[in-house]
C-alpha cells in the first residue's frame, strides 16, 4: 500500500490479499519526469520475498482453478466499473511518474479497461472443440485448463495497459498471478491494484511486487512459476526467454522496436503528416509502436518534409499534466542523455538535422527534449538501425516501393510498420511482403485492440503466442483432448 515514510510515500507489495510495509528493504526514489523531483519511493523485493509471494499465489491457485469460470469473471465486471470511476485518477498518477500527457494517459487507461472487458468474456473464449463419431461410437472434445502461477514483468512506458495485457486473461482462465512492474513507474500499478482489491478477488490470486533483476531472476528460476509474460527491451526479452525456457516454463517475451513509416507519392499528405506526428512524437517517442524511420518514396519527400517540419515546429513541449502540451518529458535523466547521444551520433554520421530537439528549452529541472527530425539518413547509420525510444525521426529517401520494402525488411526488428498511400495495390503488396507483426495502412500507430493479438516478429518478439486476444487464452491454458466411448 502507499504509506508515509520519510516524508515521501513508499510504494510496497500486495501479497496474499494484504498490503505490506517496506520494512528494512531497500527503497529507491520514483521521480516525476516533468519536475525532476522525487514523488515517492519504492521498495525492492528480495529472492525471499519472491518465494513467499509465489508460494501464496500457488496456494491460491489450488482453490481458484476449482471456481467455475462464470464466477471467476464476476470480479472483473466490478473491476471494470471501478476503473471507469477512477480512470482520471489513474491517468494523473501515470502522467506524474511517466511524463506522458494527460490525454495520452487517458487513452492508455481506456486501452487497459478494454483488456478487462475482453477477459469478462472468458466463458466463451475458453471453450474447446468437439466432434462426435470420430470413430464408430466414439466422441472427442478438447478442454482448456489453467496452468498455475503466471508472472508478468513489464516496462515503464505503459504502466496501466501492459500489465493488463496479461493478468486479467491469466486470472480469468483460472491461474493466479504475480506482477513485477517497472521500478520506474510503480504507482500506477499500485493504484490499479488498490481498485482490484476493492473488486474482491480471493487472497493470493493477484499479487504485486516491485524490484529489479534480483526479483526477476528469482521469478524466472522459481519451480512453482509456470508461465512468464515479459514486455521490455530486446536484450532483456531475449534473456527472459532463454532463462525461463531453460527452466521449462512457457514464455512470451515482447522486445524493442524500430518501426518504419512508408509514405507513397499518392498519400493524402495532410492526414498522413498528422498520423506520422502522432506516431513519432506521441508519448515523446517512448512507445514500442512509435514510428522511428520515415521512408519517403519518390517525389513525396520534399513536400512531405516541408509540411512535417512546419507542423512539428509548432508542437508545445512541457509538463504533460498541463492542458495544451503536445509532448511531455522523457522518463529519466539517464534516458534523456541516452537519446541526446543518438542525436549527437546522427550529426556525427552525416545526417541533416531539420529540427534539433536539443535546442528546445523548458522551465525547471524536467527531462525535456524537443522533437528531432533528421533528413538524408542512410540505412547504415546508427540512428537508422538502433531503437532510440525518444522523439527522434530519421528520414530515408528511396525511389520505389520495392526499395522501401527491402529497406524495412533489412531491420533486425519487426514490431510494427505503416504505409501511407491512396493505392490499394501498394497497400496490399506492402502488407503481404513486409516482415513485421503489426501493419498499419494509413494508420500511424497500428496498435491491435484487446480482442486481437499483439506482438512483433524477429528481434521484437521471442515466443509463439502473442499478448492478449485469443492468443492470451491459449498462452494461459493447457489443452487436453478427451476421447469418449460408452459401452
Ligand atoms: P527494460 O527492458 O529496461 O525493463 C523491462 C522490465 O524488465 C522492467 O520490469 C525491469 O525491471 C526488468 N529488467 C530490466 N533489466 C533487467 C535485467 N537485466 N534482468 C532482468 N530484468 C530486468 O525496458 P523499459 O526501458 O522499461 O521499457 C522500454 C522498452 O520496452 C523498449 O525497448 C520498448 O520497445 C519495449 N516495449 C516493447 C513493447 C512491445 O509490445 N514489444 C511494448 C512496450 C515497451
Amino acid at each position: 500500500m502507499i504509506g508515509t515514510e520519510a516524508a515521501l510515500e513508499t510504494v510496497s507489495f500486495y501479497v496474499n490479499g494484504k498490503w505490506e510495509a517496506a520494512g528494512s528493504r531497500p527503497v529507491l526514489p520514483v521521480t516525476n519526469p516533468a519536475t525532476g523531483a522525487a514523488i515517492a519511493q519504492v521498495a525492492y523485493a528480495s529472492a525471499a520475498d519472491v518465494d513467499r509471494t509465489v508460494q501464496a499465489a500457488h496456494a491460491a491457485y489450488l482453490k481458484w482453478r476449482e471456481v467455475p469460470v462464470v464466477e471467476r469473471v464476476q470480479p472483473f465486471f466490478r473491476y471494470k466499473a471501478l476503473l471507469e470511476k477512477h480512470a482520471n485518477d489513474l491517468a494523473a498518477a501515470l502522467t506524474a511518474e511517466n511524463g506522458k500527457t494527460v490525454d495520452d494517459a487517458r487513452m492508455e487507461v481506456r486501452r487497459a479497461i478494454q483488456m478487462v472487458e475482453v477477459a469478462c468474456g472468458m466463458p466463451s473464449l475458453m471453450m474447446g472443440d468437439s466432434l462426435n463419431d470420430v470413430s464408430s461410437g466414439i466422441d472427442s472434445h478438447t478442454i482448456r485448463q489453467p496452468i498455475g502461477v503466471c508472472v508478468g514483468i513489464t516496462p515503464f512506458n505503459f504502466p496501466a495497459m501492459v500489465p493488463m495485457w496479461m493478468w486479467p486473461f491469466a486470472i480469468a482462465c483460472g491461474n493466479t498471478f504475480v506482477l513485477k512492474p517497472s521500478e520506474k513507474v510503480p504507482m500506477t500499478p499500485t493504484m490499479a491494484t488498490t481498485l482490484l482489491h476493492q473488486a474482491g478477488l480471493p487472497e493470493g490470486v493477484f499479487n504485486l511486487i516491485h524490484g529489479d533483476k534480483i526479483a526477476v531472476d528469482a521469478l524466472l528460476h522459481h519451480p512453482l512459476v509456470r508461465a512468464v509474460s515479459f514486455v521490455g527491451s530486446t536484450p532483456v526479452a531475449k534473456y527472459i526467454y532463454q532463462t525461463a525456457a531453460a527452466e521449462g516454463k512457457r514464455v512470451q517475451a515482447l522486445g524493442g522496436a524500430k518501426n518504419h513509416l512508408v509514405v507513397m507519392p499518392d498519400a493524402d499528405l495532410p492526414k498522413s503528416v498528422d498520423a506520422i506526428i502522432g506516431s513519432a512524437f506521441g508519448a515523446a517517442g517512448e512507445r514500442c509502436l512509435a514510428g522511428s524511420v520515415l521512408v519517403a518514396v519518390g517525389e513525396v519527400a520534399d513536400p512531405l518534409l516541408k509540411l512535417l517540419a512546419e507542423k512539428v515546429s509548432a508542437m508545445k513541449v512541457g509538463d504533460g499534466s498541463q492542458q495544451g502540451v503536445d509532448m511531455g518529458p522523457l522518463v529519466t535523466k539517464d534516458h534523456k542523455t541516452r537519446v541526446e547521444g543518438y542525436i549527437d551520433k546522427g550529426v556525427a554520421e552525416g545526417a541533416t538535422p531539420l529540427l534539433d530537439g536539443r535546442a528546445v528549452k523548458c522551465e525547471g529541472e524536467g527531462f525535456f527534449l524537443g522533437p528531432t527530425i533528421f533528413d538524408n539518413v542512410r540505412p547504415e547509420m546508427t540512428i537508422a538501425r538502433e531503437e532510440i525510444f525518444g522523439p527522434v525521426l530519421s528520414v530515408i529517401r528511396v525511389k520505389t516501393l520495392d526499395e522501401a520494402i527491402t529497406l524495412v525488411n533489412s531491420s533486425r526488428f519487426g514490431n510494427a510498420t505503416s504505409i501511407f498511400t491512396g493505392s490499394g495495390k501498394a497497400a496490399r503488396e506492402y502488407s503481404s511482403r513486409v516482415e513485421a507483426g503489426m501493419v498499419g495502412i494509413n494508420i500511424g500507430v497500428a496498435a491491435p485492440m484487446a480482442f486481437f493479438p499483439f506482438a512483433g516478429w524477429k528481434n521484437s518478439f521471442f515466443g509463439d503466442l502473442h499478448a492478449h486476444g485469443k492468443d492470451a487464452v491459449m498462452f494461459y491454458t493447457e489443452q487436453k483432448v478427451l476421447m469418449t466411448r460408452w459401452f
